[in-house]
């Protein structure tokens, strides 16, 4: 199977500053969006940061022994004490964060990545899955059954992200691997998209565009806009074409295998996002 991906970042309406970084290296099956928090710029150093540590972190092809999730931790760890440094030599800095969503395809498999509330959803036919639980306040009371989803997604502390890179010595991501099918397109976004877009609105607009992956993201991102471009707005879009060896046969979405889940002694401390 050939990957296929592409990457549009966009300013928003009312932002100063785009804070987002983004990374699409095809070639590679490495894709990642980072969400810079921070104010005066250092939302943007932040996340920027983030995604030069996994491109070099992750510069090596993987190979079919290579411990996935291992090298994942690795470049995330990365990250987070290339942030940390940045911090201690610019004071001015303090409070700097990011969110961090990465992809890595190699063949049919699929690792995703993740802290903060960016984003991974996977689009397989009619239907849209989100494959990322936000590392986010809002969701942890949706978890506890204290908030509806629907409420969790006007709530106005829906931006306070319970786990980010540079909020403290220790970052914990969620790592999972998936099954890839051809046909299948994977969206990594900022929070900029889905808090403008409802879940079906996305699928809507991937498949009214069915052109280039490029196309994919500049609808999106339009969409995002046109519902008010609250925050910046950024979308990977990923898609596998081509045919799967015998061997492999079908193998549906397969169901996350928990790592890194939640608990109170991991949770850093909050920040806007
Ligand atoms: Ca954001």
């Amino acid at each position: 199977m050939i990957v296929a991906g592409a990457g549009l970042t966009d300013r928003g309406r009312l932002r100063p500053h785009n804070e987002d970084s983004l990374l699409v290296e095809a070639e590679r099956g490495l894709f990642a969006v980072a969400d810079g928090m921070g104010g005066h710029a250092a939302g943007e150093v932040a996340s920027h940061l983030a995604i030069e540590a996994v491109r070099t972190s992750l510069a090596e092809a993987p190979r079919a022994d290579d411990d996935m999730p291992a090298r994942l931790r690795d470049a995330i760890e990365e990250a987070n004490r290339r942030i940390a440094e940045q911090i201690e030599q610019q004071p001015e800095c303090r409070g700097m964060g990011t969110t961090l969503v990465v992809a890595v395809s190699e063949g049919r498999r699929c690792w995703v990545a993740h802290i903060g509330d960016s984003r991974a959803y996977l689009i397989r036919g009619e239907q849209i899955t989100q494959l990322t639980a936000d590392h986010s306040f809002v969701n942890e009371l949706v978890r506890l059954g204290m908030l509806s989803r629907e409420q969790a997604a006007r709530d106005p502390r829906r931006n306070v992200v319970t786990r980010a890179l540079g909020s403290g010595a220790m970052v914990v991501p969620e790592i999972h691997e998936y099954r890839v099918e051809p046909g299948d397109t994977l969206l990594l976004c900022s929070d900029g998209l889905n808090t403008m877009l409802a879940d079906e609105r996305i699928l809507a607009v991937v498949r009214e565009t069915s052109g280039s992956l490029e196309e994919v993201c500049n609808g999106l991102i339009a969409a995002a806009n046109e519902a008010g471009g609250e925050d910046n707005i950024s979308v990977v879009a990923v898609r596998w074409q081509g045919a799967v060896e015998a061997a492999e046969g079908p193998t549906p979405l397969a169901p996350p295998t928990a790592e890194g889940s939640p608990t109170s002694s991991e949770t850093g401390p909050t920040a806007e996002a």
